[in-house]
């Protein structure tokens, strides 16, 4: 996967596969004009891979010209087509074939053959080297295709998303696979992160537990590590500003992810907000928040019971416990409306068989 911009594209079409295209036209071509000297116009910016692959494979005399036009506008087809640099003017009796990069709507394509009709050339054929079957408008016959992709949008080879992507030797296909992002919700000891660590592998999520990551920020005395502690400690929350900063360098840090599972995160209404925002500018959303529901005084003997084996203090002592829930109640719990009011809150009780408890949130996640 390659990251041009702010959008993902996945592999397409290898190289050798479209130098095999290539050729193929150029070996049609040459059979049909071996005997003058065609005038090859390629059609810029996008063209001018094809046109010198094309040229190297073409083994007759010929002639090559450019002409610009205009129509991409980012990812989707303005319908305005400009010209920026127009037909020579010496293709007087001269047979010319149009080097396209690809054709989808047809649209460039009309302005093309409007173009040519008013110019006296013997005659004037068209070679596209990418060819959207599905959606051309079939209004004009395109002489020599040579591959008909679907569609999709795609870069590389000389062709662009915003001006990147011409110089890839291979053709990319925008990466529009759904993301799922979860934020799990839930008391402390209610499963959070037992439930996190299948839901990631069963849907191929990031995990991301605030938790951790300030635990691990401790265990190397880092200075985000050093600041947690003190609130940790007592089971304070950490500051929001602090929290959002390490989140969103997080979500950045695996900016590939196909989705992420939040846990832990957002404690507040002021980190809801905050990560919705942040989302939104990389034009990602939470789907659902899943909250595993139990009783306070089940949770606390699992916490007990963790603290014996996982070593957290503030597993260890009842009254640290309490004080999580109290922050919970007071500060997280409101969140329930933030995201009841988004349509985006699932309640599943979190007591039972972890695997049932899975399935109960997996059947939730399918129904998205
Ligand atoms: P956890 O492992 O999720 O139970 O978190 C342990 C402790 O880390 C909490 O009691 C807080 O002190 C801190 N913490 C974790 N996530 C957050 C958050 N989103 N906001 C503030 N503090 C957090």
């Amino acid at each position: 996967m390659i990251k041009l911009h702010d959008k993902y594209f996945k592999p397409f079409l290898r190289e050798e596969q479209i130098l095999a295209a290539v050729k193929s036209i150029a070996q049609k071509v040459a059979a049909d004009y071996k005997d003058e000297v065609p005038v090859f116009v390629g059609v810029l910016n996008g063209c001018f891979m094809f046109v010198a692959d094309f040229l190297k494979e073409y083994p007759y005399a010929c002639e090559v010209s450019f002409i610009k036009l205009s129509s991409y506008q980012g990812l989707t087809s303005t319908g305005i087509v400009e010209t920026l640099l127009d037909i020579p003017d010496n293709l007087e009796g001269k047979s010319v074939i149009i080097l396209e990069d690809i054709i989808d709507s047809g649209r460039t394509l009309k302005e093309l053959i409007h173009l040519f009709n008013n110019t006296n050339v013997k005659e004037y054929k068209v070679a596209s080297l990418f060819y959207k079957s599905e959606v051309y408008n079939g209004e004009y016959a395109i002489d020599y295709v040579g591959i008909d992709i679907p569609d999709k949008f795609i870069v590389g080879y000389g062709l662009d998303y915003d001006e990147l992507g011409r110089n890839l030797r291979e053709v990319y296909q925008l990466n529009q696979k759904h993301m799922i992002n979860l934020v799990l919700f839930g008391k402390p000891g209610a499963g959070k992160g037992t439930q996190a660590a299948f839901l990631k592998e069963q849907y191929n999520l990031k995990h991301i537990s605030t938790g951790d990551v300030f635990r691990y920020n401790i265990k190397n005395s880092t200075e985000l590590g050093n600041l947690a502690k003190s609130y940790m400690d007592k089971g304070d929350l950490v500051p929001d500003e602090v929290t959002i900063k390490m989140l969103q360098d997080e979500v950045e840090k695996h900016s590939d992810a196909s989705g992420f599972i939040f846990d832990g995160f957002p404690r507040t209404v002021a980190q809801a907000k905050a990560l919705d925002e942040f989302l939104r500018t990389k034009d990602m959303k939470i789907d659902a928040t899943l909250a595993l529901d139990a009783n306070d005084e089940v949770l606390i003997q699992r916490l007990l019971e963790r603290g014996k084996v996982s070593g957290r203090t503030d597993d260890q002592d009842e009254s640290k416990i309490r004080n999580r829930f109290e922050e919970y109640n007071q500060k997280t719990a409101p969140l329930q409306a933030y995201y009841e009011s988004q349509g985006k809150f699932h309640s599943v009780n979190g007591i039972g068989e972890i695997e049932d408890i899975t399935r109960r949130l997996a059947k939730v996640i399918e129904e998205l």
